[in-house]
């Protein structure tokens, strides 16, 4: 079921083992001024690589600088004399997370809009994702000059937090989706095919060969308007003229289909509607389009009201902002969400519909991604809700090491990134080490015990974070 994912990273893998074939010849010289060896070895852990593969045991992980030079069994890779050595025995690290569906600056507390796209409640939105093992988050929509600002300052070492991919353009309708507030230039709400044109023109100079961001739906028909097929199908060509790619937001079976037919690259949530048919499954793999589930949205929606056990769990309460916990914990919310009579039962039968699609659409070989939606709302909770989703996934009838896959090497492959989701030679050193075995049990992905993004170690257990 997983051969088709699996072949694909194949031969990255095989480009990657080149290139750190290279960099293992070069490595000799390369010994710091003051002496120290900028050689980091992690030694004993089980790996799991993020190809969707077995674990290797007892391996060893040799990182220089921010890359990881080689990877493979104990007894079969040499340890340079002047390497720094972290002994590992007993855990498994896994590379870091990769969502390709969340939002940054949308949210704060309990208060969601554009009005919170400020640096200091995005940079703590990128501390907290990393925090909690997701080392590159992609914003998909509603973003503005200062991504770019941010996204440079991460990769240049000055600001801590997760790395940041974003789509540059979001593009809704005057009487439909998205039903958000958004400010300044964060969104397009074209009146006609050609102002659409024109609209991803602009993202198209701004960002060549970027992502686009649109939405096609009606939110379960409480808005009057939905993006017509005509717009889309003129959006997505001429973003294709100028090689940018168009992730969609769908909700029903009917617009996925059109929008699939359309050619557009990327479907940013599940089908929810009903479940898929085989011509759809065969429209996803002949236009090889990629579908993100976010298999979680519909649960936020009713979960916390529901108080499940692990919302006492310390993973969960150092993702939780104090007002929000205010608002988790007031009896009185709890209640207005659960007697409304409508929001719960909607949304678990859309979880329903997602769940069973999910792992149709996965057996059958289609491209499949992953993200949350989280950071979209108050409630989808950044990197708590990339945890949950993993939780899900295999809910849904995944292996954990199929849902690992999809949160690491096929969520690089989507954004098209080739130095990272993969603990391999030239790969970014974006590692996640943990206690037990997550490949048995899901849920100790959660046991985290430090992130290492680009090389060093930059957090211990997500309960040292404070959000
Ligand atoms: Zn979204």
């Amino acid at each position: 079921m997983l051969q088709p994912l699996r072949r694909r990273v194949f031969p990255l893998l095989l480009g990657s083992l080149f290139l750190g074939a290279l960099a293992c010849q070069s490595s000799v010289r390369n010994v710091r001024a003051d002496g120290a060896s900028p050689v980091t070895v992690l030694r004993g852990a089980r790996v799991i690589d993020g190809s969707g593969g077995p674990p290797l045991e007892n391996a060893v992980i040799v990182i220089e600088g921010t890359n990881i030079r080689e990877v493979g069994p104990v007894d079969r890779v040499v340890v340079p004399a002047s390497a720094r050595v972290i002994e590992l025995e007993g855990k498994t690290v896994l590379p870091g997370l990769i969502s390709n569906h969340s939002h940054l600056g949308m949210t704060d507390g309990t208060s969601a809009g554009g009005q919170h796209y400020q640096r200091d409640n995005i940079a703590r939105q990128l501390r907290q994702f990393e925090a909690y093992g997701v080392t590159t988050v992609t914003s998909l929509g509603f973003n503005m000059p200062l991504l770019y600002e941010l996204q440079q300052e991460v990769e240049q070492g000055t600001l801590p937090g997760a790395s940041i991919l974003g789509a540059d353009g979001s593009i809704g309708h005057p009487s439909g989706a998205p039903p958000v507030k958004a400010v300044g230039g964060q969104l397009q709400r074209p009146g006609s095919v050609e102002e659409a044109r024109a609209a991803v023109r602009e993202v198209a100079s701004r960002r060549p060969k970027g992502l686009l961001k649109i939405w096609v739906d009606d939110f379960n028909g409480t808005l009057p308007g939905k993006m017509p097929p005509e717009m889309y199908t003129a959006i997505i060509d001429e973003a294709h003229r100028h090689g940018v790619r168009v992730a969609a937001h769908v909700h029903y079976l009917e617009d996925a289909r059109r929008l699939v037919a359309a050619g557009v690259d990327i479907l940013a949530h599940g089908v929810r509607d009903q479940e898929v048919d085989e011509s759809f499954v065969r429209a996803m793999k002949t236009h090889g389009t990629w579908y993100i589930p976010t298999l979680g949205l519909n649960e936020t929606f009713y979960i916390f009201a529901e108080r499940p056990e692990w919302m006492a769990e310390p993973f969960f309460r150092h993702a939780v902002q104090p007002a929000l916990a205010q608002q988790l914990d007031d009896p009185a919310w709890r209640a207005s969400v659960l007697q409304d009579g409508k929001t719960a039962p909607v949304n678990k039968r859309a979880l329903e519909f997602n769940l069973k699609n999910v792992k149709a659409l996965h057996d059958a070989g289609v491209r499949i991604g992953f993200g949350t939606d989280s950071g979209a709302t108050p409630l989808r909770i950044p990197g708590f809700a990339e945890h949950r989703e993993l939780k899900l996934l295999t809910q849904a009838g995944l292996t954990p090491l199929q849902a690992l896959h999809l949160a690491t090497g096929s969520a690089a492959e989507l954004l098209g990134l080739q130095d990272r989701g993969l603990i391999a030679p030239g790969r970014r050193a974006d590692l996640l080490v943990v206690q037990g075995d997550p490949s048995k049990d899901i849920a100790d992905l959660e046991r985290i015990e430090a992130v290492w993004h680009r090389g060093r170690q930059v957090s211990g257990a997500p309960t040292d974070f404070t959000p």
